[in-house]
């Protein structure tokens, strides 16, 4: 096993109790995108366990895998295009957020199949311009929803990471008309949602009935610029990827490194092979990030290939062939963080840890903390 990407459970428990902490309003734990990396299954059992009352995916298939591995806490899922298989869905209470007329009829159907009113939020586009009823509220507002038990209604913020943003206000303000209009057509008593992790995090007015926390459940910050780094926000980040070098070999000065040859060794070196490359998540844009290992940082040298990528390890390393070293983790000890990796390549740490690929196995059970 060259590569592993270990998972501490305990720290997303932490994560659940230190948000809990901060809001009264019940918490949906949101576990896409394979818990954004860290493990859907896993993950979700574990932030049941620590106090989150649903789960958030974007996909029915993800919700699915969540049944089929006995998880029956609430699963709301909100990326579910038409043609997807509402019926099953039903059949095994998934809550499904309804964004469109084309998914409203369609979800309405099936459960008319069925014999039985699907569970439903409805989302609203409140200024975001992605997901959400924006055009066709009107439509909706007419639409008959016997087939439909309307349980929530919800909306996603665009600038939650940037406190005292004016567009969101404007959205809180457009989501209160939304659940008023819906009001006055007799729809009410709805757990209303509007906040993601950042607004968790610092908008105290946005909280409603439940918030729906990712990054933070993950220990990562939403926004490093604006909020500050994990630790600084009482987050315990959970991923720590570490890879095994391939080889080390010593080099000397003056040598071309990797595809391109965009960088060469400055002086007589050590080299080190390190056994992942972009198609296990490592940007291959990255540069001014590295690895940690020895307790001190390598940081890469060229190009990262498909499968691997070179560090510098200096002239004095006594690290050796078949080493591990840290590609990120939490940045206790002096290795870098995914905030690290997002800075080397232009991204986000969100993307940095759902990359990492399915070659990679999650290791659940250090305790880095
Ligand atoms: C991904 C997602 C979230 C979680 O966002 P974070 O910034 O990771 O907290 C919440 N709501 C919706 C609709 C999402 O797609």
């Amino acid at each position: 096993m060259r590569a592993e990407m270990r998972i501490d459970l305990k720290a997303i428990a932490h994560n659940i109790s230190m948000i809990k902490e901060r809001t009264s309003s019940p918490v949906m734990a949101v576990v896409k995108a394979d818990a954004y990396g860290h493990g859907l299954v896993e993950v979700s059992k574990t932030a049941i366990e620590a106090g989150a009352t649903q789960l958030g995916v974007a996909l029915l298939e993800e919700a699915l895998t969540l049944r089929a591995h006995g998880i029956t806490s609430p699963v709301l899922a909100w990326l579910t295009p038409p043609g997807s298989d509402f019926s099953s869905a039903i059949k095994q209470g998934i809550e499904i957020a309804i964004p469109s007329m084309a998914i409203f009829n369609e979800v309405s159907d099936a459960a008319k199949k069925l014999d039985t009113r699907a569970r439903v939020h409805i989302e609203v586009d409140t200024g975001m311009t992605r997901g959400g009823f924006l055009d066709e509220w009107k439509t909706l507002l007419k639409a008959d929803f016997s087939n439909l038990e309307v349980v929530g209604i919800f909306s996603h913020f665009a600038r939650a990471d940037e406190p005292g943003q004016s567009q969101n206000s404007l959205q809180r303000a457009a989501f209160l008309s939304a659940i008023a209009d819906l009001k006055a057509i007799g729809i009410t008593n709805l757990v209303r949602h509007l906040s993601n992790s950042a607004a968790t995090l610092i908008d105290k007015d946005s909280l409603f009935d439940l918030v729906r926390v990712g990054i933070a459940l993950y220990g990562l910050t939403p926004d490093i610029h604006n909020l500050g780094t994990s630790l600084s926000l009482g987050l315990k980040p959970a991923a720590q990827l570490r890879v095994q070098l391939h080889l080390v070999k010593k080099v000397p000065a003056h040598s071309p490194v990797g595809y391109g040859a965009t960088e060469s060794t400055t002086a007589d070196t050590y080299l080190g092979v390190v056994a992942a490359g972009y198609a296990d998540g490592i940007p291959r844009i990255a540069h001014n990030a590295g690895v940690f290992v020895n307790g001190q940082r390598a940081p890469i040298i060229g190009r990262v290939s498909m499968d691997q990528f070179v560090v510098d390890l200096g002239a004095n390393s006594q690290v050796k062939s078949g080493d591990w070293v840290t590609v990120f983790g939490p940045g206790l000890h002096g290795e870098y963080t995914a905030d690290d990796w997002a800075d080397a390549s232009q991204s986000i740490n969100y993307e940095i840890v759902t990359r990492i690929g399915p070659r990679v196995p999650r290791i659940y059970e250090p305790h880095v903390y």
